[in-house]
C-alpha cells in the first residue's frame, strides 16, 4: 500500500469510528446547528478532497463527474437532516476509490516487475581499465564487462568468457540460455554464472531494453474501443441523469404529498446511485491486466485496442521465411555456369554482405571467409527478389527467378528442391548468367504445433504468404499443416492478398519477421512481429511483438485477449444491470441512500476483483 492509500484508509477508519461513537451519544437532542457542526467533522475527515475536487471542477466548467455527484448528494443529505447518512455515503465512496487505486497499483506493479530489466550502469573496458558509466554513454563497438548477477546493459556479441543468461524478462521463458564467444545477447537478460565481455552492437537507445520500455510506456495511451465507449457514454449519461433527477424531484413534489424535502432526497438518491464508477474503473483496469499478463509471457501488446482486435481474430496469415522457418539457410549445392564454384560463392557473399535478409545472412555465413568490401560499390535491395550490387565496377544481380526474368538473363531453374539464388552480371552484350546456389531452410521446431494450437484456440483459417518459389512453399505448407498458401509474391502482392482477405470481412492477424513485410504488418487488423530481438522495422510496424520469436505465443496471446474481453463484457453487463435496478428502486423510494451507495461500492469492488482476473495468464 502506498503512503497515500494508507492515509485514505486511516481517514476512512477514523471517520467510521466517529460515526459509531456519535451513534451512542444524544446528539439528536442538540440544536440543528450543533448537529451539523458535529457531523461535519467525520464528513470532512473522509471527504474533504472530494468536495474540494468538485469545487475546483465547477470553476473549470467541466464538472459533471462522479465527485460532483457525490458532493451534491451528500450536501443534499445534510440539508434534509440526514447527517450520519451523508458521512456514510462519503465513506463508502472513498472505500471504493481506495480499492480501485490498490488494484490499479497492483497491475502497474506487475508490468513494472517485468519491466525491471533496465540496467542502471555499465562497466566499460577503456584502455584496459574498468569504467563505470551510464549505459547511454557506451559507444557502439566498445567492450563492456557483465559480471554474474548483473543485467546485460546493451545488445552485443560475447567476445570472451562463457556463461548462462536468464532471459525471462524478455521472453517469459524461464529456461536459462548458454552463451559463449560469438553469441548474440540482448540487454535486459541477467548474467547468471560468470563474467563475460561483450562488444556492443547498438547504442543504448536502440537496445532491446530501451525499445521495450518505450513500447510499454506508450501502450496504455492507445485506448480500446470499449474504453472509448465508456468516455462517450459518460458524456451523455451524466447530463441525462441530472435531468432525470430534477424530473424526479419535480414529479414527487408536484404529484405526491411527499413534501419538498423528501422529494429532493429522492432525487439525490437517484443521483448517487447513477454514478457509473464501476464501469469507468474496471474496463481500463481489465485491459491493463490483460496487457500485463501478456507481457509476463514475453508478448508485448502495444495498446488495449490491439488486445481487443486479437480477441476477434479468425484468420492468421504467416510469412514463411524467418517466421515459420528458422530463416537460417544451409547451402545444399553450388551450380556454377562456366566459372569456378568458389568465385560464384565469393561474388554472392560479397553482394549479400550488406543485406539483412535471412537469405543474405546465410550465404555470408556459408561463405565463412573474409569479405573484401573494398571491391564492393553500390548495393540496391530489390525487395522480394534479391539485389543488385556493384563489384569490381561491374553490375551483378543476385536473387530469384523473377529477378533473372526482369534482366533477361538466360537462366534455368534447378532440379533440386529449395530456394535458388541465381547470380548474373551485366555485360556489353546483355546479361550473363553465372550460375546458382541452392539453399534450404529448416522449420522452426514448434511451427506445426503452434498452428494446430491456433486452430484449437478458435482460429478458422491459417494462410501462408511467401516470396519464395512454389515448390518450397508447397513443401513447407504441407509440413506444418497449412492448407492455403501463395508463393512467388512481391511485398506489394502480399499486401494485395491480405486486403483480399480483409475484403471478405475477416479479422486478420499477420505474422511476419518485419523483413520486407512491414507494409503487411501495418495493414493487418493485428500485425504480429517475430524477430523482436532483431529487426527494428518489425518492432515499429507491428501491434504485437513476440519477444522470443516463438509461434506458440500467438495462440496464447489470442487466449489472453479473449479472456480479457470476456471479463470486460461481464463487468459492463453486470454493473449496468445492477445500476438500472437500484436506480429504479431509488426513484420509487424503495431503497434509501445508504443502500444505494453500498450497492454501488459493492458492484465496483466485484467488478475490480473480476478485472484482476485478467492479470492471470489463462491455461490452455
Ligand atoms: P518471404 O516471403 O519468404 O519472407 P521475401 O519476400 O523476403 O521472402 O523474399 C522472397 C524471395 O526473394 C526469397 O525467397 C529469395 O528467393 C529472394 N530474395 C529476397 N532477398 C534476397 C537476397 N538478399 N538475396 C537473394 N535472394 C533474395
Ligand atoms: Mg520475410
Amino acid at each position: 500500500m502506498s503512503k497515500k492509500q494508507r492515509k485514505t484508509l486511516i481517514r476512512i477508519l477514523s471517520s467510521a469510528a466517529l460515526l459509531v461513537v456519535f451513534h451512542f451519544l444524544p446528539i439528536e437532542d442538540l440544536h440543528r446547528v450543533f448537529q451539523v457542526l458535529i457531523y461535519l467533522i467525520p464528513y470532512l475527515i473522509v471527504g474533504y478532497d472530494v468536495v474540494l475536487g468538485a469545487f475546483k471542477k465547477i470553476k473549470s466548467g467541466d464538472f459533471l463527474d462522479e465527485e460532483f455527484l457525490m458532493m451534491i448528494a451528500t450536501i443534499g443529505a445534510m440539508a434534509i437532516g440526514d447527517y450520519p447518512e451523508a458521512t456514510a455515503v462519503m465513506l463508502f465512496y472513498q472505500l471504493g476509490e481506495l480499492f480501485q487505486s490498490i488494484a490499479v497499483g497492483k497491475s502497474r506493479k506487475s508490468i513494472a516487475a517485468m519491466m525491471d530489466i533496465c540496467p542502471d550502469e555499465a562497466i566499460v573496458l577503456r584502455d584496459g581499465k574498468e569504467e563505470v558509466v551510464d549505459p547511454s554513454e557506451v559507444k557502439v563497438g566498445e567492450t563492456v564487462l557483465v559480471k554474474p548477477g548483473e543485467k546485460v546493459p546493451i545488445d552485443g556479441i560475447v567476445v570472451s568468457g562463457s556463461s548462462t543468461l536468464n532471459t525471462a524478462a524478455l521472453t517469459g521463458e524461464s529456461l536459462p540460455v548458454d552463451v559463449s564467444a560469438g553469441s548474440k545477447i540482448y540487454s535486459g537478460s541477467i548474467n547468471l554464472t560468470s563474467a563475460i565481455q561483450v562488444m556492443t552492437t547498438t547504442a543504448y537507445e536502440n537496445s532491446t531494453v530501451a525499445r521495450i520500455l518505450e513500447l510499454v510506456e506508450n501502450s496504455t495511451d492507445k485506448k480500446a474501443r470499449s474504453e472509448k465507449f465508456i468516455t462517450r457514454f459518460a458524456h451523455y449519461y451524466t447530463p441525462i441523469v441530472v435531468i432525470l433527477a430534477v424530473l424526479i424531484v419535480a414529479g414527487c413534489a408536484l404529484f405526491t404529498d411527499m413534501g419538498i424535502a423528501k422529494s429532493i432526497y429522492r432525487g439525490l438518491i437517484f443521483l448517487v446511485v447513477s454514478c457509473p464508477c464501476a464501469l469507468v474503473v474496471s474496463v481500463p483496469l481489465s485491459f491493463f491486466g490483460g496487457i500485463g499478463a501478456a507481457s509476463r509471457r514475453g508478448i508485448l501488446v502495444k495498446g488495449s485496442n490491439y488486445l481487443e482486435a486479437l480477441a476477434d481474430i479468425d484468420t492468421v496469415v504467416f510469412d514463411k521465411t524467418g517466421t515459420i522457418t528458422r530463416g537460417s539457410f544451409a547451402v545444399d549445392a553450388v551450380h556454377p555456369n562456366e566459372i569456378d564454384a568458389d568465385i560464384l560463392i565469393d561474388i554472392a557473399a560479397l553482394a549479400e554482405s550488406r543485406s539483412h535478409h535471412p537469405v543474405a545472412e546465410s550465404i555470408v555465413a556459408a561463405h565463412g571467409k573474409h569479405i573484401d568490401s573494398s571491391r564492393l560499390g553500390d548495393v540496391e535491395e530489390l525487395s522480394g527478389r534479391g539485389l543488385r550490387a556493384v563489384i569490381d565496377n561491374m553490375n551483378y544481380y543476385v536473387g530469384n527467378g523473377k529477378l533473372m526474368e526482369e534482366i533477361h538473363a538466360d537462366f534455368h531453374e534447378c532440379h533440386l528442391p529449395g530456394t535458388v539464388v541465381h547470380v548474373a552480371r551485366d555485360t556489353s552484350s546483355g546479361s550473363e548468367y553465372l550460375g546458382h546456389i541452392v539453399i534450404n531452410d529448416e522449420l522452426k521446431p514448434d511451427s506445426k504445433d503452434a498452428i494446430a494450437d491456433l486452430r484449437r484456440a478458435g482460429v478458422k483459417e491459417v494462410v501462408m504468404l511467401t516470396g519464395d518459389n512454389e515448390n518450397v512453399a508447397k513443401k513447407v505448407a504441407s509440413e506444418v499443416g497449412i492448407d492455403t498458401y501463395f508463393a512467388g509474391l512481391l511485398p506489394a502482392h502480399k499486401v494485395d492478398k491480405l486486403e483480399g482477405l480483409l475484403g471478405e470481412n475477416r479479422h486478420v492477424a499477420f505474422v511476419g519477421d518485419g523483413i520486407n513485410d512491414a507494409p503487411v504488418l501495418t495493414r493487418a487488423d493485428v500485425g504480429i512481429a517475430m524477430g523482436a530481438l532483431g529487426s527494428d522495422a518489425a518492432i515499429e510496424a507491428a501491434d504485437v511483438v513476440l519477444m522470443d520469436d516463438r509461434l506458440p505465443k500467438i495462440a496464447e496471446a489470442v487466449r489472453i485477449a479473449r479472456k480479457t474481453l470476456r471479463i470486460v463484457k461481464e463487468n459492463i453487463i453486470f454493473s449496468l444491470l445492477v445500476k438500472v435496478a437500484v436506480m429504479v428502486l431509488g426513484a420509487l423510494g424503495i431503497v434509501g441512500m445508504r443502500f444505494a451507495v453500498f450497492g454501488d461500492v459493492g458492484v465496483l469492488i466485484l467488478a475490480i476483483l473480476n478485472s484482476v482476473r485478467a492479470m492471470r495468464v489463462p491455461k490452455k
